[in-house]
């Protein structure tokens, strides 16, 4: 392993960051103590700090010369989980946990602010740090872009990473094009006519027409997507009737699709409605169906993911870089990669040879080495995109 010198000196302190947040988790658009202290340290590294943004958003700037303007991310936020790990660290509030890694992004991205301040010697151009509240289900980078970050700071590349419990400390992922699935929610309300259990014959049961929809939406996925693309359709929630006896006027059906591909996602919502409106129709019912969409695609620039690929080589050596790995779940840094060319990278975080600790899990916990090897690859990939000093 070769971790820069600027890096290796700030390991014990991104162990005192991750840990000191993770005693102190905050949920989404209210990390009000997480934005103060990177607001503060931001201030004494010489920062200029603008913060409230998105509620709690921070935004850093270190203006050094004449180049380009990289932006790095990191979310603040962590989930409504009761942490059950006995860990000394373990979270000091109740029902609130990081347990997706949260608390290592913000303590990377303080190590990164030190080092490119303590060595700005070494590159010029300017480092905008933006610390987003909300990641989880909550759209903050959507918020802050609305709330106008990128047309007042013009950023012209944008980085973020996520500890990765999937892959073992020691490998990182970087790759070109789609790493995340656009996510979209829909609900259908199917209606019927209600009636007796025992005289069908005198009602329109929306009972068969949900069941009859839940598997007609099987069909898109292994009928309408070429077998080379990826897409999910799921019903996650499904409810009709209160009694055995009663044939109920109405069903609910809600669920979530996946996709990566625009023109994939466009075949599968316009089938989704054929689908959906079709069955009812046959059956003789109506329905209405709303679709909201949640997050877009993650599509990474395919010259900022070579450039990070060359840095994990850099640190980690051949052995050390992974590529190729795709996620259905959604994230929200792809609104800013909608605007920006950029990259978002998965660092390995899970202990070697120990059990998967999943993402939102009550037991999730790191291996720390991730957060030195993060925070390298990231110092490494800012002296890649920002010119040298004086060049
Ligand atoms: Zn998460
Ligand atoms: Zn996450």
């Amino acid at each position: 392993m070769n971790i820069p010198e600027e890096i290796r000196s700030l390991e014990a302190q991104l162990i005192i960051w991750r840990r000191d947040f993770h005693r102190q988790p905050e949920l989404g658009l209210e990390e009000k103590r997480t934005a103060q202290i990177a607001a503060q340290t931001l201030r004494t590294l010489g920062y200029e700090v603008h913060e409230g943004i998105a509620r709690t958003g921070v935004v850093g700037l270190l203006r050094n010369g004449d180049g380009p303007t990289i932006m790095v991310r990191a979310d603040m936020d962590a989930l409504p989980i009761q942490e059950e790990n006995s860990v000394d660290y373990a979270s000091q509030r109740p029902g609130m946990m990081h347990a997706c890694g949260h608390d290592g992004h913000v303590a990377i991205l303080l190590g990164i602010a030190t080092a490119m301040a303590q060595h700005r010697e070494r590159w010029q151009g300017t480092l905008m740090l933006v610390f987003q509240p909300g990641e989880e289900g909550l759209n903050g980078a959507e918020i802050m872009i609305r709330e106008g970050v990128l047309e007042r700071f013009k950023p012209d590349r944008a980085l973020a990473l996520h500890l990765w419990n999937d892959r073992p400390v020691g490998i990182v992922d970087a790759t070109p094009g789609p790493v995340m699935a656009a996510a979209e929610t829909w609900e259908a309300t199917i209606t019927g006519k209600g009636g007796h259990a025992a005289q069908p014959a005198e009602t329109v049961d929306p009972v068969i027409a949900a069941a009859m929809t839940v598997l007609a939406l099987q069909t898109i996925v292994s009928r309408n997507v070429p077998a080379t693309d990826a897409a999910v359709v799921t019903v996650g929630m499904i409810h009709a009737g209160e009694a055995f006896n009663v044939i109920p006027d109405q069903a609910q059906l809600r669920g979530t699709v996946r996709t990566y591909k625009p023109q994939v996602r466009e075949t599968v919502l316009r089938r989704l409605d054929e689908v959906i409106q079709g069955t009812a129709k046959m059956l003789g019912a109506s329905v209405t169906l709303r679709q909201y969409p949640l997050t877009p695609a993650l599509v990474n620039d395919a010259e900022t993911a070579q450039s990070v690929q060359q840095c994990i080589v850099t640190v980690l050596g051949e052995k050390g870089l992974s590529t190729g790995l795709q996620v259905m779940g959604s994230e929200d840094f792809a609104f800013f990669l909608q605007q920006v060319p950029g990259c978002f990278f998965f660092v390995g975080s899970g202990k070697p040879g120990a059990p998967l600790l999943q993402h939102h899990n009550p037991h999730f916990d790191i291996d720390e080495r991730a957060l030195t090897i993060g925070a390298a690859v990231m110092f490494e990939a800012l002296q890649q995109l920002l010119p040298r000093h004086g060049v």
